[in-house]
C-alpha cells in the first residue's frame, strides 16, 4: 500500500512539474511577446480649435496585449492656437492669462518664507525648555498640542534623520497655541504682520487664479466646437 501510495504521489509530482514547466514556458513566451509588442495610436478629431482654422486632437494609444490600458493624450492641431493656448489635460488654458497668476504665485511663496522661519524659531525656542523623557513622550506632547500629523513611526524616522521635536512640530496647525507662545516670546506683532502679509498674498493668488482663462469642454466625450462663440464668425 505504502509503495503504491508513493508511486502515485511521485506521478503527481512529475505531473505537477510538467505543468509547472509548461506554465514557465508559456510565461517566457508571454514575456518575449510583451518585449516585442507594438502599439497603435489612433487620432480623433475633437472639434475645431478656438480660431477655427485647425482642430483639437485626441490620441488613443493601445498596446497589442490584453493587460495594458489605453493611453490618452490631447494636442492642438493649429500653429496659431497652440501658441496662444495650452492643454491642461482636457482644458484649454490661455497662455497670456497665466502671467499674472505666475507672478502672484511667486509673491505668495516669498510671503510664506519669513513666516515659516519665524514660526520655526518660535517652536525651537519653546521646545528648548521641554525635557521629554523619551521619544514616545515627545511625540505624545506634539499630539497633545495638535502640532503634528506624524505617526509615532514617522516621528522616529524624522528623529533618525536628525530631526527634533521642534522640527517635527507644525505650529501653524494650532493657531491658538502659536499665538500664546508668540506672546510669551514677545513676538506677537511680528507674527501678526507676517500672517497678514501672507493672507493678503493668498487672496491675490486666488484672484489671479480666477482670472486665468480656461475653456472646459461641456461634453464628457470632449467633442466640442472650441470656436469662441462671442466673436462673430467670418
Ligand atoms: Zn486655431
Amino acid at each position: 500500500m505504502g509503495f503504491l501510495k508513493a508511486k502515485t504521489s511521485n506521478r503527481t509530482i512529475a505531473c505537477s512539474q510538467r505543468r509547472y514547466a509548461a506554465r514557465l514556458t508559456r510565461d517566457v513566451r508571454l514575456l518575449n511577446f510583451s518585449l516585442m509588442s507594438t502599439s497603435e495610436t489612433v487620432t480623433f478629431d475633437k472639434g475645431p480649435c478656438p480660431c477655427g482654422a485647425g482642430h483639437i486632437d485626441q490620441h488613443v494609444t493601445t498596446q497589442d496585449n490584453p493587460w495594458s490600458t489605453a493611453d490618452i493624450a490631447y494636442s492642438i492641431n493649429c500653429l496659431k492656437c497652440s501658441r496662444e493656448w495650452r492643454l491642461d489635460n482636457k482644458t484649454l488654458v490661455l497662455r497670456s492669462s497665466e502671467a499674472p497668476y505666475a507672478a502672484a504665485k511667486t509673491a505668495e511663496e516669498i510671503a510664506r518664507r519669513p513666516l515659516q522661519t519665524l514660526v520655526r524659531s518660535i517652536a525651537v525656542s519653546h521646545f528648548s525648555s521641554f525635557g521629554a523623557r523619551s521619544k514616545k513622550a515627545a511625540h505624545a506632547e506634539l499630539e497633545r498640542l495638535g502640532l503634528t500629523s506624524m505617526s509615532y513611526r514617522q516621528y522616529l524616522e524624522h528623529v533618525s534623520k536628525g530631526g527634533t521635536i521642534a522640527t517635527a512640530a507644525s505650529p501653524l496647525r494650532n493657531q491658538r497655541w502659536l499665538q500664546e507662545v508668540a506672546k510669551k516670546q514677545g513676538l506677537t506683532e511680528q507674527l501678526d504682520n507676517l500672517t497678514e502679509a501672507l493672507s493678503h498674498a493668498t487672496k491675490e493668488l486666488e484672484h489671479a487664479s480666477s482670472q486665468v482663462v480656461r475653456k472646459k469642454s461641456p461634453n464628457p466625450s470632449f467633442n466640442t466646437d472650441w470656436r469662441d462663440k462671442a466673436a462673430p464668425a467670418g
